[in-house]
């Protein structure tokens, strides 16, 4: 099931006011977090959202930023990639199963838009009588930028 694209901001306004209607308390600081989860497009770890965060808000804690990411975890705001080698990275402008294009290089996450993708799940039930939960599917390769610098001469 897909959530109709909407701009982030949108996506932030109506988050908070659901985690409020919840009994949530949203602070300055759990915003900014919340921002970042959601309008960062490349799925930031919670290490990224801490250092990203510090310079605003100087007084916060790595565990602050996890608090914030298992409450968005609990109310199923917030999609969470596993890595075996690395830190989860998080999405909170899409919280449900999507394809993602994944750099070797500098570990660069974004969305990827296919079509057909949004298909499978009922293809999959058709042909082998499964109902389907959710997804995983990652693309691993170079990005662009990667790609780029990878040609500037020496
Ligand atoms: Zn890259
Ligand atoms: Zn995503």
């Amino acid at each position: 099931m897909q959530i109709p694209n909407h701009n982030r901001a949108a996506r932030v306004n109506e988050l908070v006011t659901r985690l409020r209607e919840k009994g949530h308390r949203i602070t300055p600081q759990r915003l900014a977090i919340l921002k970042l989860l959601v309008e960062n497009e490349s799925h930031p770890s919670v290490e990224q959202v801490y250092e990203q965060i510090r310079p605003d808000f100087p007084t916060t804690s790595l565990a602050t930023v996890y608090k914030t990411v298992n409450m968005l975890k609990e109310e199923g705001e917030i999609l969470e990639l596993g890595f075996a080698n690395h830190s989860s990275r998080y999405d909170s402008n899409r919280p449900y199963s999507h394809p993602h294009l994944i750099c070797i290089h500098c570990q660069d996450i974004i969305d990827a838009e296919v079509i057909e993708m949004a298909e499978f799940p009922d293809t999959l039930t058709e042909k082998y009588g499964y109902q389907i939960l959710n997804h995983r599917v990652d693309f691993y390769g170079i990005c662009p930028k990667c790609q780029m610098e990878a040609q500037k001469p020496e």
